[in-house]
């Protein structure tokens, strides 16, 4: 009997694992691809920035496999409200969790509650049109934000806050953030990174583009910039930070008096709290120095106003319902993806909130191959089960051709050259299917 796998979420993760299973098994497989939107893809949709639309090429790989003849898409169904974790067990051979990491790691300093800090998953999900985030209506009336992080996200968010709406036409930023965003007054955004230019975590292709905006201009303070990179043995990872670091020279050299904003760079800077009262005036910053690659506090404090923070520190996951958790790491424990008797788990539930998009590939490729080393034959009823429950419960399940009727619908209402005008609620998605 046919192998029944079912993937929770439909992220890159999801993908791949659906790839490498259609690939290793064959048709002794039936792939089910279970996501809680109507829209699959994950972040590819709701994190890659909107003026990434190169990036999001990839879903069309994914698009390749979602119709293949083993796999089925079951769009609008979630774990834990339609069904739970332990029936979904009792259904299928295998259980993939792929739900990835949706939520803001805080930073742990006092005053990150007051008005005007929005954590990064939020914001992100709120200018990509998540459904869970349009709630958030971010106040960015205020002259400066700081950004705490320098990983991509922290590039991402403070390119996105810049950009002109010209700069922007080609994105599927949504309409209330074009609103919102391009109605603020931002002349400055701070880049705040606890440890050095060596040691940020954003890459050159991003880096890069903040030297290319209209009228934006990078500032680095020469001070902060050391001459080498020093000693690194991994050919990667030093390559990766030359290139940084020669781009940063060149942001010095960059006048910045013609252009009226500015993106800050400030590293060597730990947020010790977000001062104000009810709502957010400033960020109390300690100078760090570097000692054997962790940031260490000098006892020289200083202070950045600014009327948002923007907190980008990382992104959490959080526990399944019925799978088990380790809450230190944020991760669902497993040997290398097996997590318990027909229960695997990839991406960043598995391994954290790290790496590109194609790093999930591996993480794919090894839960296919577990899966098939573990189950021989299929011994549970699979698709149709689930299907019938799903119906009893009056789930209202979206195929991957009525995910493709929404698609048409968005790209159909854009402004050209945008590539789509997305819906951002479920009700407005489930609504363009009459
Ligand atoms: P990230 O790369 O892990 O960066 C997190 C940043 O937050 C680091 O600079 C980190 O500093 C800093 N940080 C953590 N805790 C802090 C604290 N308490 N106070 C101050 N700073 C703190 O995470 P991310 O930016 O969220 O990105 C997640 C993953 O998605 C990354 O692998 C990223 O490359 C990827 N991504 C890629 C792209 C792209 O390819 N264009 C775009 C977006 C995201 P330390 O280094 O000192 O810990």
């Amino acid at each position: 009997m046919t192998v029944s796998v079912a993937i929770v979420g439909s992220g890159p993760a999801a993908f791949y694992t659906a790839q490498a299973l259609a690939e290793q098994m064959g048709d002794t497989v039936a792939i089910d691809i279970i996501e809680r939107f109507p829209s699959p893809y994950g972040l590819i949709r709701f994190g890659v920035a909107p003026d990434h639309q190169t990036t999001k090429k990839v879903s069309r790989a994914f698009e390749k496999t979602a119709q293949l003849p083993q796999v089925r898409f079951f769009g609008n169904v979630e774990i834990g409200r339609d069904l739970n974790l332990d029936e979904l067990r009792g259904l299928y051979d295998a259980v993939v969790l792929a739900v990835g990491a949706p939520f803001d790691r805080p930073i742990g300093v006092p005053g990150e509650n007051k008005k005007g800090v929005y954590g990064s998953a939020a914001f992100v999900g709120w200018y990509n049109g998540h459904p869970d985030f349009q709630d958030l209506k971010p106040n960015l009336q205020t002259k400066a934000v700081a950004v705490v992080g320098n990983g991509n996200v922290a590039v991402d968010i403070a390119r996105v806050l810049v950009k002109t709406p010209e700069e922007m036409a080609d994105a599927d930023l949504t309409d209330q953030a074009a609103a919102v965003i391009h109605a603020a007054p931002i002349t400055d955004v701070y880049m705040i990174g606890r440890r050095g230019p060596i040691e940020a975590k954003f890459t050159n292709v991003e880096l890069r583009e903040m030297g290319k905006l209209d009228i934006c201009a990078p500032i680095v303070d020469a001070a902060q910039l050391p001459e080498t990179i020093g000693n690194l043995d991994d050919d990667r990872e030093r390559r990766l930070k030359e290139r940084n670091l020669a781009t940063l020279k060149e942001f010095v050299g960059m006048a910045s008096q013609t252009k009226p904003r500015r993106i800050h760079f400030v590293f060597y800077a730990s947020p010790v709290e977000i001062l104000g009262g009810d709502a957010v005036e400033g960020i109390k910053l300690e100078r760090t120095r570097v000692v054997g690659g962790r940031a260490e506090g000098t006892g020289e404090f200083f202070t950045i106003p600014c009327g948002v923070v923007i907190p980008a520190v990382g992104y959490r996951s959080v526990a399944v319902d019925g799978a088990p958790f380790d809450a230190k790491a944020a991760v669902v424990p497993s040997q290398d993806g097996r997590v318990a008797p027909g229960v695997y788990a990839v991406g960043w539930i598995k391994r954290g909130p790290t790496g590109v998009i194609a790093t999930n590939r591996p993480d794919g490729e090894t839960a296919a191959e577990h899966i098939k080393a573990d189950i021989a034959k299929g011994a549970k009823p699979g698709r149709i089960a689930f299907q019938t429950l799903l119906e009893d419960r009056e789930v209202r399940i979206v195929t991957f051709a009525d995910w493709k009727k929404i698609e048409a619908a968005e790209i159909a209402r854009a402004k050209t050259p945008s590539p789509r005008r997305k819906f951002t609620s479920v009700a407005e998605m489930l609504g363009a299917l009459g």
